[in-house]
């Protein structure tokens, strides 16, 4: 028996090898499509992205209130922060899978403990929080520390830098899909790559980010990026995306 399953093995081999000499190495080549070009330089978004903020206005963002008031957080020296108590901003645009790179910083005066440290968030699709806190001697639950996809999935490290040092996240979003009649068929998926680091890895996501209570699924379309204002003053600069 063993003998015969050895002899099988041997003539599959056999038959693949044989199949292979068969071909050309052309015969495995093609030309086209041909990608598009996108030049880079390090530190620069590449040439194709669509340039969230560069330093200047908030053109390409709104307030969360009414989603079409004009964002009225704080730029000056070429960073955004928070304006407490004015809400989140969202883009204009809507997105579905797609590479977003961003950079933040928690505010310099440390203030506050736990979530209430330097607490903001990056919500893709405007649903799933990708949280920014203050890390630093700062005890709180680890799948709400910064780079935890907030209430469900800690970051695999922390990727640590200290107190009002500005911090990277490159993230790479697949969308989750649902059927015609809203039934989920593809889950969301979520890697995160934190000062350079990957803290999440091809995570699912469970639902929204809940702050009370589980994650929901609910069924939806393209949606915005939306940052969020917890009350500290967190900035950001350089925000990128490239839809895929
Ligand atoms: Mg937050």
């Amino acid at each position: 028996m063993i003998k015969n399953s050895i002899l099988l093995l041997l003539l599959g081999g056999i038959s693949v090898a044989s199949a292979q000499t068969k071909f050309k190495p052309e015969d495995t080549e093609f030309y086209t499509p041909v990608p598009k070009v996108v030049t880079t330089e390090v530190n620069k978004a590449p040439s194709d992205a669509l340039i969230l903020f560069d330093g200047k206005n908030l053109q390409q963002w709104v307030s969360e209130k009414d989603s079409v008031s004009k964002a009225d957080w704080t730029v000056e020296n070429n960073i955004l922060t928070v304006k407490p108590g004015s809400g989140a901003i969202l883009t204009k645009e809507k997105f579905e899978d797609f590479q977003m790179h961003i950079e933040w910083k928690s505010p310099e005066v440390i203030k506050g403990e736990g979530q209430g440290r330097g607490n903001s968030g990056i919500f893709l699709q405007g649903l799933y929080e990708l949280q920014v806190l203050d890390n630093n001697n700062n005890k709180t639950y680890t799948n709400g520390q910064a780079g935890s996809l907030y209430k469900q999935t800690p970051p695999l490290v922390e990727a640590r830098k200290n107190a009002g040092e500005w911090h990277t996240y490159d993230i790479l979003y697949s969308a989750p899909r649902f059927n015609k009649d809203g039934h989920l068929i593809k889950r969301a998926l979520v890697t995160v790559l934190h000062n350079g680091v990957v803290v999440q890895y091809n995570t699912e996501l469970q639902g929204t980010t809940e702050y009370i209570g589980l994650p929901r699924m609910v069924a939806h379309g393209a949606g915005p990026i939306a940052l969020q204002d917890h009350g500290d003053l967190v900035s950001y600069r350089n925000i990128w995306i490239r839809k895929l």
